[in-house]
C-alpha cells in the first residue's frame, strides 16, 4: 500500500526534494477523470514534471522576472519548443544568422521542409527588420550576442517592430544570463536559457528553459512540452537548483576574468580581432553598454594569419584550457570554428577561423600566463 502520510512527517532542510514519478496517483474517480484540468501548472502524469521541476521553474522565473517558466532537457530543446509551440506551415519565420547552429539547421532541414518560410537575417539589422516583415510573419528569433561571433542585436528596436506587426519574439539569452539582461523587461515574449551553461555551471548536465509572462502562451508551451515528450530528469533539475545557489558568484568572477583576458588578447601581435562586446573596440560595444549590465564569460578571437599547424601547436601548448564544446562551467575551455563555417553563413561577420574561450573559475592571471606562453609557439 502506498503511504498516504509519507509527506506529513515533520522534516525540513535547505535543499529541495527530488520527486520521482511517472504515475501520479489520484484520490478519487472524479479527480482522475478531470486530471487534464490540472494543467498547465499541476500534476497529472510524469511527462510534465514533478514538484522538483516546478520548483526549478519557479526559481528561474524569479531570475527572469517572468510569470511562468517551462524547463526542458536541453538548451536546444528550449529553442525547438519555442518555435514548435507557435509556428505552423504557411508561417514566415525570421532567424538571426547569429542564432545557435542547431536551431538554424532545424529551421533549414526540417521547418523549411514543412512549409514554413524560413528566412535568415543579419544580426545587426536593428530596426531595418521592418522591411522583412510579411503578412504571415509569425516569429522573430534572436541571439544577442551571438555566442560564436558575438554580434550585439538591438533588441529594443527589433521588439518595437515586432509589436507593431503582432509578431512574437524569442531571444536566446544564454550569454548574458538574466543576471545581466532580462529579455522580458524589454518586451521579448520568450526568454531562452541553455541552463546547461551558467545555471548548471559544472559541465555535467543538459537543461534548457523558456520563460514568459503570458498565461495563454504558457498553456500552449506546457502542452507542446508534454506532446513532444520533453520531460526532464528530477535529479538534473535538482543539480541545476544546486548550481543556481552559486551562479551569481561564479558569473561575477568568470565575467571579470573574461574581460581581463579579452583586454590582454586585444594587445597581442598574433591576434587579429577579439570578438567581445564589452571591449570598447568591439562594434557592438555601444549596444552592449546600453542594454546589458555586465559581460558573460565567453569570448572569441581570430589570429592575424591563417595557419593550421600553428593553431594545432597553440591548442597543444595550453595547459589550462581543455579542448571541448559547451561553456559556462568552472573549468576554462577552448573551442575552434573553421573559416569554412563562417564563410558558409548567409550574413558573415568574419571570414576567418574562430577560436572561442570559455573562462572558468581559475585565477585569471594564471590563465593569461598560460595564453602568453602558448602564443609564443605562434611567433609573430
Ligand atoms: C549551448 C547553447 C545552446 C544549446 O544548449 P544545449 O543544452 O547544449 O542543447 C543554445 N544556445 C546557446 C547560446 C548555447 O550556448
Amino acid at each position: 500500500m502506498r503511504d498516504k502520510n509519507a509527506t506529513s512527517h515533520k522534516f525540513s532542510s535547505l535543499s529541495p526534494a527530488v520527486w520521482r514519478a511517472s504515475t501520479v496517483v489520484f484520490d478519487s474517480f472524479e479527480e482522475f477523470a478531470a486530471r487534464k484540468e490540472r494543467q498547465p501548472d499541476g500534476f497529472s502524469y510524469g511527462i510534465t514534471g514533478t514538484p522538483t521541476a516546478r520548483e526549478l521553474e519557479r526559481r528561474i522565473a524569479a531570475l527572469e522576472n517572468a510569470n511562468h517558466c517551462v524547463v526542458v532537457p536541453s538548451g536546444q530543446a528550449a529553442l525547438m519548443l519555442s518555435v514548435m509551440a507557435f509556428v505552423r506551415g504557411g508561417d514566415h519565420l525570421l532567424i538571426s544568422d547569429s542564432c545557435y547552429g542547431a536551431l538554424k539547421t532545424f529551421a533549414r532541414n526540417w521547418l523549411a521542409q514543412m512549409a514554413v518560410e524560413v528566412e535568415f537575417y543579419p544580426p545587426t539589422i536593428d530596426a531595418g527588420i521592418e522591411a522583412l516583415i510579411r503578412p504571415n510573419t509569425r516569429m522573430i528569433c534572436m541571439e544577442s550576442p551571438g555566442t560564436v561571433t558575438m554580434e550585439m542585436q538591438d533588441v529594443d528596436a527589433i521588439v518595437a517592430v515586432a509589436k507593431k506587426h503582432g509578431v512574437k519574439t524569442m531571444l536566446d539569452n544564454t550569454w548574458a544570463s538574466p543576471l545581466f539582461f532580462r529579455p522580458l523587461d524589454h518586451g521579448v515574449d520568450l526568454s531562452i536559457e541553455a541552463a546547461t551553461k551558467m545555471f548548471g555551471g559544472h559541465s555535467d548536465l543538459l537543461m534548457g528553459s523558456v520563460s514568459l509572462n503570458s498565461a495563454e502562451d504558457y498553456a500552449v508551451l506546457r502542452e507542446t512540452q508534454s506532446i513532444m515528450g520533453l520531460s526532464t530528469s528530477p535529479e538534473d533539475c535538482f543539480l541545476v537548483m544546486r548550481g543556481l545557489e552559486t551562479f551569481p558568484l561564479r558569473l561575477q568572477h568568470q565575467s571579470h576574468s573574461a574581460l581581463k583576458i579579452a583586454q590582454f588578447l586585444a594587445e597581442q601581435p598574433q591576434i587579429g580581432r577579439v570578438l567581445f562586446p564589452a571591449l570598447e573596440s568591439d562594434p557592438g560595444h555601444d549596444l552592449w553598454n546600453k542594454q546589458l549590465t555586465g559581460n558573460g564569460c565567453l569570448l572569441s578571437f581570430t589570429f592575424r594569419k591563417e595557419d593550421q599547424a600553428a593553431l594545432s601547436a597553440f591548442f597543444k601548448a595550453l595547459k589550462y584550457f581543455p579542448i571541448g564544446a559547451s561553456w559556462g562551467g568552472t573549468h576554462s575551455l577552448i573551442a575552434y570554428y573553421p573559416a569554412s563555417e563562417q564563410q558558409a553563413r548567409v550574413f558573415t561577420t568574419t571570414q576567418e577561423a574562430i577560436v572561442r574561450l570559455s573562462i572558468g573559475l581559475e585565477d585569471p592571471d594564471l590563465l593569461i600566463s598560460d595564453l602568453k606562453q602558448a602564443l609564443l609557439t605562434w611567433g609573430r
